[in-house]
């Protein structure tokens, strides 16, 4: 079984690690356990379930069916086996006319970050570069900064999951992660601080990959398995966490690898056993809109419990709040 750490737990956390109070704190939960994060990014992705569907560039957050259930079935797993999937939220999602299925499983204790309003790029400087459906429609963000269109989405995207959901962001990850992170752009953490976030989920460090369709050599995996300590979180100077998404994802595999399954769990496999033997932290991402269609059968998703589960103890089932904290304290 596995526990996790509550969102007053990380609260309380980091406000030790704020005020330096290093004497008479309790270890941290977990302490000397690897943790294994299992994270879904509720968006729907271009090239799947078609590879020539694009469109989902202009309503990333317009979720079918398929990726729901799908969502929804990697939770049950999860849960089934005593913890929990940190999930991020597209905010147009809450557009739609249904989304009991998203309050069933923030009640069953999965909890939900922020991923803005319209999957949009943190780091554009010009309006064109901020999302496709501002570059067909940009009175949609005429007059604005790109500064204010990604703030506002950020905003608009609590207020869509407080109203529709009940509850408050767990985090935020950016759209398409980057290699350094937010490592020179201490502009936009600060957009985040301000904003309340003591996490921030944007680093996927760099490692090569294959040429489409071709199975992935010893020297690939080895190299996504050393990216492993580039994924590790850490504290920017102005106090910000990161927790990296660890390589390899279901999008950086499928589209870009354009993989088969089997050489996608081969790749998990051995990032989490080296998560688990460093006792580090493993941020695995998929997207329900990209793994569901590749990989119905939850293979990837049952591997992870299992390597957890074989792991004696070593390892545990962890969100995204309790990685963080943990490298709040350190
Ligand atoms: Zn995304």
């Amino acid at each position: 079984m596995t526990s996790r750490i509550t969102r007053r737990d990380f609260v309380v956390a980091v406000s030790a690690g704020a005020i330096g109070c290093a004497a008479g704190r309790a270890d941290p939960p977990h302490a000397g356990k690897a943790l294994i994060a299992i994270t879904l990014d509720l968006e729907m992705s271009r090239n799947f379930p078609k590879w020539e569907d694009t469109h989902w560039d202009y309503e990333k957050g317009n979720l079918d069916d398929a990726a729901k259930k799908y969502a929804v079935g990697v939770c049950r797993r999860v849960k089934a086996a005593g913890g929990v999937v940190h999930l991020f939220v597209v905010g147009r999602l809450f557009e739609q006319e249904d989304v009991g299925w998203l309050k069933d499983l923030a009640r069953d204790g999965h909890p939900i970050g922020n991923h803005t309003y319209d999957h949009v790029n943190v780091l554009a400087k010009k309006p064109e570069d901020i999302q496709f459906r501002f570059r067909r429609s940009p009175w949609l963000v005429e007059g604005r900064t790109p500064e204010q269109v990604i703030v506002e989405n950020i905003r608009l995207t609590t207020a869509a999951l407080k109203t529709r959901v009940g509850v408050n962001p767990a985090g935020f990850r950016t759209p398409g992660g980057f290699a350094d992170g937010l490592a020179d752009r201490p502009d936009v953490r600060r957009w985040l601080i301000d904003l309340g976030y003591p996490w921030v989920s944007s680093k996927y460090p760099a490692h090569p990959i294959t040429e489409a369709g071709k199975e992935p050599a010893e020297e690939v995996l080895s190299a996504i398995v050393a990216a492993q300590e580039k994924a590790q979180p850490f504290r920017y100077p102005d106090g910000l966490i990161e927790v990296p998404m660890s390589p390899i994802s279901d999008i950086g595999a499928f589209r870009n690898g354009r993989w088969k399954l089997d050489w996608f769990l081969t790749a998990v496999r051995r990032a989490v056993a080296w998560a688990i033997d460093k006792r580090a932290a493993f941020d695995f991402l998929a997207h329900p809109s990209c793994l569901g269609v590749v990989d119905p059968e939850f293979k990837t998703v049952d591997l992870i419990l299992d390597v957890v589960k074989r792991a004696d103890g070593k390892a545990v089932v962890a969100d995204l709040d309790a990685i963080a904290a943990r490298a709040a304290k350190d």
